[in-house]
């Protein structure tokens, strides 16, 4: 369904990202997986991927830094020639009630949840308008539609993608690109393990199917928006979350 599409997924060494990566290179296209810390996970997916008899490639860069953004576009570039699917996942929490959040705890979050879709989209987006196509796909959150208490920082960040995640689709419709947002619920990954089983009980009785997602549930739709099957959707934020916000 995407053979010889190129694809990049910002942190995706593991959790959602590496669930996206691998769904992506299972139909067909070439991924870039960006990784900043796990090299050898990283590595280890792109095997895989490449055991699925597509190219792929590892590529180092914290997306918080808009020149190590540019160069993951480029590395993409220049290895695969195009930039077709972009997805936005990298992100990290830092949570804690704003009486006790450091500026540096909302400064990062900010800088990667946000910034980081804006330095990668910065970079992404004119190889698209050059080929008249592209798939812009930003992972935000249901906190970012509903807030969470202990999340102001995550919350404006996500909330921030929804809003250029419009802006953009606004931007750049008219060249063949979509731009859209998934707000995953909560599903079972390193960021949600954290959580005590206690509270984890709590927060399934807010979710109308009573139970967290999978990883694959946010893959799945990612793979929707990017083929065919998306080419008429743009400037939308589809909640992938069991039933929580609606
Ligand atoms: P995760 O912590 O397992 O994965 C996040 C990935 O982002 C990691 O691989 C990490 O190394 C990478 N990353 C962090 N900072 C980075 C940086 N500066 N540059 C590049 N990569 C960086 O978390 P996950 O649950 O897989 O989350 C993926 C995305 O989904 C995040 O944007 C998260 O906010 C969002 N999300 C997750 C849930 C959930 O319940 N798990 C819910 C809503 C939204």
């Amino acid at each position: 369904m995407l053979k010889g599409k190129t694809a990049v997924v910002t942190g995706a060494s593991r959790g959602i990202g590496r669930a996206i990566a691998l769904k992506l290179a299972e139909q067909g296209a070439n991924v870039v997986v960006n990784y900043v810390h796990s090299e050898t996970e990283g590595q280890k997916l792109v095997e895989e991927m490449i055991g699925l008899g597509v190219r792929a490639l590892a590529v180092k860069a914290d997306v918080s830094i808009f020149d190590e953004a540019a160069q993951l576009i480029a590395c993409a570039k220049e290895e695969f020639g195009s930039v077709d699917i972009l997805v936005n996942n990298a992100g990290i929490t830092r949570d804690g009630l704003i009486m006790r959040m450091s500026e540096e705890d909302f400064n990062r979050v900010v800088q990667v949840n946000l910034n980081g879709v804006f330095n990668c989209s910065r970079h992404a987006v004119p190889l698209m308008v050059k080929q008249r196509s592209g798939r812009v796909i930003n992972i935000t959150s249901v906190a970012g539609m509903v807030g969470n208490a202990g999340q102001v920082n995550y919350a404006a960040a996500k909330a921030g993608i929804v809003g250029l995640t419009k802006s953009l689709a606004k931007e750049v419709g008219s060249r063949g690109i979509t731009v859209n947002a998934i707000a995953p619920g909560f599903i079972e990954t390193d960021m949600t393990a954290v959580l005590t089983d206690k509270v984890k009980d709590t927060l399934k009785e807010s979710i109308a199917l009573k139970h967290f997602g999978k990883p694959e549930n946010i893959a799945d739709t990612v793979i929707f928006l990017a083929s065919d099957t998306g080419e008429y959707i743009t400037g939308q934020v589809i909640c992938v979350d069991g039933g929580m916000v609606f």
